[in-house]
């Protein structure tokens, strides 16, 4: 299959890296043409360019620019296609995406990958990044069967674990475990930074170990990426961030009034309900 990637990133990189070795012609456009160069350099895809004209020839399109970039890309990108060409996206939200890209091009199907790193660019591309994982597709009501198929056969040739839910559910799930996890472990560091004794501050890095490294990681993450999720999740991740904040704000009144068997009550809680969560995962 001829396939098609734009933005070749961290995860327009690794698609294409797993993709070719499984026999796709990949054909890749970048904002940068040195991106483009070292794409090819790496393998990464059998040829490379800044002109979206050259996926005319593309069965299938990815496209995995930063979520600000994927609507202008789609519509630049359909004077190039042929009606039965299949757009997708990877975008880490999916409702304002999929209704525009939908109302444009009527064979795109939202996707989205949930692998990643902290870092970003062609350089952080790696293979197998997506194997294991889950992949969700979103389509609607319009989207033909026949592209939620062909896209689906791609996601499960890279060894993902595979889901199809709604857009507002995607957005709704993603802000709790994504999204807000995001701006909490940011508000952990930045909090932490906070300390106002420079000799505590200094003690608290010396003494920092795993549970800091854990629960500060996606903190520590792509800025852009954070904003872009926040932008356009906004109403879902104000929801959930809501509801953290109540729930911590129960904590703390738990601890100023010495409510020792509450405050265990809610721990006994938290520790039996994450293996729950959690229970489906291989991690
Ligand atoms: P990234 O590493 O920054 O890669 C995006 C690449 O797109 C950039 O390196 C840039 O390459 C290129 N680019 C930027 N604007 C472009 C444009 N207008 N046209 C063509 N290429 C353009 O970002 P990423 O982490 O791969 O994220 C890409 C998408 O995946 C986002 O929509 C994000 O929501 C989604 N996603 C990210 C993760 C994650 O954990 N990172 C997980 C799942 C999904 P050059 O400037 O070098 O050409």
């Amino acid at each position: 299959m001829n396939i098609g990637i734009v933005g070749l990133g961290l995860i327009g990189g690794s698609l294409g890296l797993d993709l070719r070795s499984l026999g796709h012609q990949i054909l890749g456009v970048s904002r940068r043409s040195s991106t483009c160069q070292e794409a090819l350099a790496r393998g990464i895809v059998d040829d490379a360019g800044v002109n979206l004209s050259m996926l005319a020839a593309a069965d299938v399109v990815f496209i995995c620019t930063p979520l600000g970039a994927i609507i202008p890309t789609v519509e630049e990108l359909i004077p190039h296609l042929s009606a039965n060409t299949i757009v997708t996206d990877v975008g880490s939200v999916k409702t304002p995406i999929v209704k525009a890209a939908a109302a444009i091009w009527p064979n795109f199907v939202g996707g989205h990958p949930m692998a990643g790193t902290a870092e970003s660019g062609l350089d952080a591309a790696i293979s197998n990044l997506f194997a294991g994982n889950p992949y969700v597709l979103t389509p609607v009501e319009t989207t033909p069967a026949n592209a939620v198929k062909v896209v689906e056969e791609i996601v499960r040739s890279l060894a993902c674990k595979f889901y199809l839910c709604s857009p507002e559910n995607h957005d709704k799930a993603v802000a709790w475990i994504s999204h807000l996890p995001v701006i909490v472990s940011a508000g952990l560091i930045d909090a932490c930074m906070h300390e106002t004794d420079p000799n505590v501050l200094e003690l608290a890095q010396q003494l920092a170990s795993s549970g800091f490294r854990d629960t500060s990681r996606v903190g520590g993450g792509n800025p852009e990426l954070g904003v872009m999720m926040a932008r356009y999740n906004k109403g879902e991740l104000l929801r959930s961030l809501q509801q953290y904040r109540h729930r911590v704000d129960e904590l703390i009144a738990h601890i100023e009034q010495s409510d020792w068997h509450a405050l265990e009550e809610k721990l006994k809680h938290t520790q039996h309900s994450r293996p729950e969560f959690l229970a489906s995962k291989n991690f």
